[in-house]
């Protein structure tokens, strides 16, 4: 499609260049109208003035002529009788006189006097003719003469046969009465004639040039023979043979003809009886103006083209196409680039319209752009910049570092108890507890100094929120290293307060990683990594603390790797296999029940003890196909003792929380039961504080209709968690299995008091009690004392394969103490 630029202009000559050219042509058509009207004006009035003239000539010549006719020296002349007086007296004072006359008359070339007889008697002329004729006698001008009346002139045009011009004879004849002889009343006698020759070729030589310059006249008779023909014309070739008849017929018109090659235009008018004059105009000189018209009109054309078209392309240019292409080039630039674009609004017409529509269109494009951006790279809870922004601007600092040679540190944050809040309370309020630790961490490192210089934190520049409760934050300052651990501990310092969550007091904690660039990573990936792992160890060492990547960390790391590598070929090998630990009854010593306990004996890694690998199985969903087997191993194993008519015996399963979490768990062990014969009061399940207290509404169902099928539910560990037994009120509880740590450090910070409560409010909430880590006869006088239903440790047995606990069943326990150290092999105390 062609451009605008081009079809524009193509579209606008046309339409200037057509009219105009319209108007300029309908104007020569005017113009050459109007010049040939005045053309013929000019002509008619050429012919009029000659005609006048001519006749003012003949009727001044008559009125001389009677003048002169009247003097009475040429009447005393033409009276006198004898020859002598005549000539010898007369002839020389008239002949002066005559000349006198000619000297005030000079067209009258020639002054005759003639007699009746048609001799010339007297001549008097300019002296530059000579005189060819003097007997007049039979000439037709004599003849015309003599035909006139008396008193009256005649008046002759015809070719002075001295000079071959043509003349205008005017004649009087001169009648008169001589005293001296006739009679006072006697009838005048023609004596003789007075005739003025005057030449008409001056008459047509005044009148041109005509506004023709090479126009001419030319004068003929009534037979159209040519007589005269002014200056300008008398040479041109042809003329002698011009036919100019066909005029003299019809008085008043005009025709074309060609002399020498070039179209005259003839006019002609009657001037007298025999005389005719005519007018010859070129036919190049008529057109002369014509021609200047056309062309002054064509150059007014396209002066008015030349000037009109650029012109009006410039202002198209100007209040158009420019601001069109602006608008384009800005619409083009919209897409590509981040800042507000905006165009010049320069009038208020249309296109200044179209420039405000999009100037108010940008605007409220770029806005919602900054919003996306916003929205992009924020976290819409707490206002923080997000992962995508950390990761941004992290790999901004690491350019800039890189650069200069400067060092940073690298903050990783993940708060201890969120998933607690989070479990018990719902989303809602671990939402509200993320906007509040926000405004924590806001309110604590804003101006924070370190040796009396502002560190420059910004919390909402260099904090950001990963997502969950992971947060990080980016210390940029030359002493960042040494830096790093009192900001964390700040940190921690503020999050050990117990935030009020709508009236409920929360200790939510925290604990902190921290990488150096470049020292501990170079990359983006490698700083985020070894600070989450920082984080990780910080984390297993004991919460709210702070933790510096080492070696160490990234070698935990790897073996962490390693084993869950090592885990998942187990698992499809099925290379476990189940130990069983006694529990006791305590008033009869006497095996009740016994534990189940996975053992992982790897050929590359050896014995790995539970503690290791459940947590890596719990992370990467093992646990589950693990869990299951541990539960078919279990229930298989109880039906083997039961068909060997062995004393019946209970067997306590350990489950994970992500089992827990299972939809089908209650009916898997359900199913379970029903498959091999089992009683609901064969098997029971141990379960940790935390997996109770992630308290999902799942956990809380399996565990419910756990009870409904009959199966008790024993806490595993309790008191290393936080959980009060208020609160394990409200859960389907059974059994209560007090920590191991509580039994090893009787002695310590009142244990012994504590544990002695906590069985007492057990046993009121209709719970049994079981002592974990039994290791001695201390350990079971106290536990024996404080009234403890069960007991399990190494005091009595530590886990042994199946094939051993047969042996042990029915007797009383701690006389096999001594086969512990034999047989608990890598799983030893602690
Ligand atoms: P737990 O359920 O508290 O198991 C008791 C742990 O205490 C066992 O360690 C046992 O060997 C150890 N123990 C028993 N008596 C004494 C003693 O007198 N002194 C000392 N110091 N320790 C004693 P084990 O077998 O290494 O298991 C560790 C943990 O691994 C278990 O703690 C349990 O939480 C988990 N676990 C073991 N087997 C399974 C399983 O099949 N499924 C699941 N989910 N967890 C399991
Ligand atoms: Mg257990
Ligand atoms: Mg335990």
């Amino acid at each position: 499609m062609m451009k605008l630029r081009i079809r524009l202009p193509l579209l606008v000559v046309p339409l200037i260049t057509a009219p105009l050219l319209l108007a300029g042509f309908l104007a020569f058509v005017e113009l050459k109208h109007s010049a040939q009207q005045r053309g013929d004006q000019q002509t008619q009035l050429l012919l009029d003035r000659v005609d006048a003239q001519l006749r003012q000539l003949i009727d001044s010549a008559g009125a001389n002529v009677q003048l002169f006719a009247e003097d009475p020296l040429l009447q005393k002349y033409l009276l006198a009788g004898d020859a002598q007086e005549r000539y010898a007296l007369l002839q020389r004072p008239l002949q002066r006189k005559l000349s006198s006359i000619q000297g005030v008359f000079p067209q009258y070339y020639e002054i005759r006097v003639l007699l009746p007889d048609g001799f010339e008697d007297l001549r008097v002329d300019d002296g530059a003719l000579a005189n060819l004729t003097e007997e007049e006698g039979q000439s037709p001008f004599f003849l015309a003469m003599r035909g006139a009346k008396r008193d009256a002139n005649v008046n002759l045009i015809a070719i002075n046969p001295d000079n071959r011009q043509l003349a205008l004879y005017v004649t009087r004849a001169v009648h008169l009465i001589d005293l001296s002889l006739d009679s006072y009343n006697a009838t005048p006698q023609l004596r003789g004639y007075l005739s003025l020759t005057v030449s008409l070729q001056a008459l047509l030589d005044t009148l041109s040039p005509s506004p023709w310059p090479q126009g001419g006249m030319l004068l003929s008779d009534a037979r159209g023979r040519p007589l005269a023909a002014s200056r300008e014309i008398e040479h041109l070739p042809g003329l002698s043979q011009l036919d100019l008849s066909p005029l003299t017929s019809t008085e008043n018109a005009e025709r074309w003809v060609q002399l020498a090659d070039q179209d005259y235009l003839h006019r002609a008018r009657r001037l007298s009886d025999d005389l005719w004059i005519h007018l010859l105009i070129p036919e190049a000189v008529l057109l002369d103006e014509s021609r200047t018209i056309g062309n002054l009109v064509l150059l007014i054309c396209l002066a008015a083209i030349g000037l009109s078209v650029p012109l009006l392309l410039l202002v198209i240019r100007s209040q158009f196409l420019r601001p069109v292409e602006r608008l384009n080039k800005a619409l083009a630039s919209l897409g590509q680039r981040q800042q507000l674009v905006q165009v010049p609004v320069q009038n208020d017409d249309e296109i200044g319209e179209l420039s405000r529509s999009f100037n108010q269109m940008s605007l409220a494009l770029y806005q919602s752009n900054e919003q996306i951006r916003s929205l992009a790279y924020s976290d819409s809870l707490t206002g923080l910049p997000n992962r995508l922004m950390f990761i941004k601007t992290l790999r901004r600092e690491i350019e800039q570092a890189r650069q200069h040679g400067g060092r940073f540190a690298l903050l990783f944050l993940d708060l201890d108890n969120f998933k607690h809040v989070n479990d018990t309370l719902g989303h809602a309020a671990g939402d509200r507890l993320l906007v509040k630790v926000t405004e924590i961490f806001q309110a604590n490192l804003r101006g924070y100094d370190y040796l009396s210089r502002p560190v420059g934190i910004e919390v909402g520049r260099d904090m950001a929120r990963l997502g969950g409760d992971e947060f990080t934050l980016l210390l940029c300052h030359p002493e960042a290293d040494q830096l790093a651990g009192p900001v964390a501990e700040r940190i921690i310092a503020a999050l050990a307060e117990p935030i009020d969550l709508e009236g409920s007091e929360c200790y939510i904690g925290c604990s902190i990683g921290i990488a150096i660039y470049p020292d501990d990573g170079r990359s983006v990936e490698d700083l985020v990594k070894h600070a989450d792992l920082a984080m990780y160890q910080a984390k297993t060492r004991g919460k709210s603390t702070y933790q510096f990547f080492s070696s160490a960390i990234a070698a935990r790391s790897q073996e962490r790797v390693l084993l869950d590598q090592r885990l998942h070929s187990a698992v499809e090998a099925l290379n476990f296999h189940l130990q069983f630990q006694p529990i006791v009854d305590s008033r009869s010593l006497r095996m009740k029940s016994v534990e189940a306990l996975i053992r992982w004996n790897d050929p590359e890694l050896g014995m790995v003890p539970p503690d290791q690998f459940i947590p890596i199985a719990e992370e990467n969903g093992l646990i589950l196909p693990i869990g299951d087997w541990v539960l078919e191993q279990a229930a298989r194993q109880l039906v083997a003792w039961k068909q060997r008519g062995l004393p019946r015996l209970r067997v306590a399963v350990n489950v994970s929380s992500v089992q827990l979490a299972q939809p089908g768990f209650a009916r898997q062990i359900s199913r379970l039961l029903r498959k091999h014969q089992l009683g609901a009061d064969e098997l029971y399940i141990e379960l940790t504080e935390t997996a109770v207290l992630q308290g999902r509404e799942q956990v809380l169902g399996n565990l419910h209709a756990l009870r409904e099928l009959g199966i008790q539910i024993a806490l595993d560990d309790f008191g290393t968690g936080y959980s009060s037994l208020s609160y394990l009120q409200t859960l389907p509880i059974d059994i209560l299995k007090i920590d191991r740590s509580f039994i090893l450090n009787l002695q310590e910070n009142n244990n012994g008091v504590i544990l002695s409560a906590i069985i007492t409010m057990a046993h009121s909430l209709g719970m049994q009690v079981v002592a974990e880590g039994v290791e001695d006869q201390s350990h079971l006088s106290f536990l024996l004392a404080e009234g403890c239903d069960l007991l399990q440790g190494y005091l009595f047995s530590s886990p042994r394969p199946a094939e051993e606990i047969e042996q042990l069943i029915g007797q009383p326990l701690p006389e096999a103490r001594q086969d512990t150290a034999q047989t608990c092999g890598l799983v030893g105390p602690g």
